[in-house]
């Protein structure tokens, strides 16, 4: 289309900043002023590098293979009573007549790496100005985005943290209604009144004594209009953006959100699922904690060593943009037995884990074949 003839746009809005975490949004960029250590909005901005030093953690790596207490017969009996009772309709007997052909214990190794980090943000927001004073740049210059002090309230924990940055407020009028306090009724699109719900140009058709008949409305008085609700009849309301104030406070918001970053790593090597052993207990074996721990080196089994240090490496990379506030990691041994037994002249298996004598199986004889479960 020439642009000639595009008269009849619509009354848009000034285009509205992105806002940051559902924060108010502010005046187009354009209009702000420029604030020294606050060219980077609306994104992480980096640590200073200082923060990024390796302090080497000393800590005692266990070197000597802790000894793993196996399962006795008894106790795989009793552990598979259990979870036979409480899967509705498996037989019980098997666990009664079954013969144990071998148990073989072993551990499970679960390494875990957590990171907590701190991540900052800055961003211009805007609230209606209500009048009380502000802290603006003549009060100082703002100070830079790490050097404003805010501390986690829990480490190791997800948090969020808003605040205004210092001295970097101001009062601008309100873009959206140029400072008139007002804005044009949606709803009757400025004038004032709006089409009659119960009636077709002031009149309606009602039926009586047998015929219909055409009556003029009572509700708009057979105008056809009556008047808008939302505006009270005016065409204006007060402007949603400044609250009808017709100004705004606008300030750099610092949004600080700290983040634990938790990497797992486990070694288990019977054809158990790997993934249950961390939701079970087992036993702590080594833990460290400090700004950045130093990844194993020397623990006995050498594939928590290579999944220490891959996953230190990867944290440090991972959050180059972000402040790494401490770190922390544990070596955990949870036992595993794997239970082979014979019942019926067939072999079957399965495995006994964690403190709690959970039991895994696949292939227990006694299972229900009559589809009731699944009604149940
Ligand atoms: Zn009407
Ligand atoms: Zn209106
Ligand atoms: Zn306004």
């Amino acid at each position: 289309m020439n642009q000639e003839f595009a008269t009849n746009l619509p009354n848009e809005e000034p285009s509205m900043e992105e806002p940051i975490d559902q924060q108010p949004s502010a005046p187009p960029l354009v209009n702000m002023d420029v604030v020294a250590g606050y060219d980077k909005m609306n994104a992480a901005l980096p640590p200073p590098p200082v923060w990024q030093v390796t302090t080497p953690s000393s800590h005692q790596e266990g070197d000597a293979q802790p000894v793993v207490p196996a399962v006795s017969e008894e106790q795989a009996r009793q552990a598979l009573a259990q979870y036979v009772s409480s899967n509705c309709c498996y037989g019980s007997r098997a666990v009664r007549d079954l013969v144990f052909t071998n148990i073989s214990p072993s551990a499970a190794i679960h390494y875990q790496l957590e990171t907590f980090t701190e991540q900052r943000k800055a961003g211009w927001s805007s609230e209606p100005y209500n009048g009380l004073p502000i802290d603006g740049p003549e009060n100082g210059p703002a100070p830079l985005p790490w050097d404003i002090v805010v501390s986690p309230p829990e480490m190791f924990k997800d948090n969020k943290y808003y605040r205004e940055v210092p001295h970097t407020a101001s009062v601008k009028t309100c873009h959206s209604c140029l400072g008139s306090r007002t804005k044009r009724c949606g709803k009757c699109n400025g004038k004032g009144d709006v089409l009659c719900g119960s009636c077709t140009n002031g009149y309606r058709t009602v039926y009586r004594d047998g015929g219909s008949h055409r009556e003029k409305c009572h509700q708009c008085n057979g105008s056809g209009r009556k008047r808008c609700l939302t505006c009270n009849g005016t065409g204006t309301v007060s402007c949603p953006t400044c609250a009808g104030k017709g100004a705004l406070k606008c300030y750099i918001l610092l949004v600080v959100t700290w983040t634990n970053n938790v990497s797992d790593h486990i070694i288990e090597r019977t054809a158990l699922p790997g993934h249950l052993i961390k939701g079970v207990s087992g036993k702590i074996v080594f833990h460290a904690e400090n700004r950045q721990v130093a990844p194993l080196v020397a623990f006995f089994d050498d594939g928590v060593n290579s999944a220490s240090q891959r996953l230190v490496q990867q944290h440090i990379n991972q959050f180059s943009d972000q402040r790494i506030l401490q770190q922390r990691h544990f070596v955990r041994m949870v036992p595993v037995s794997e239970i082979a037994y014979s019942y019926n002249n067939n072999n079957y298996k399965f495995w006994v884990y964690g403190d709690e004598n959970r039991v895994y199986e696949e292939d227990y004889p006694l299972k229900c074949c009559c589809g009731l479960c699944a009604i149940l």
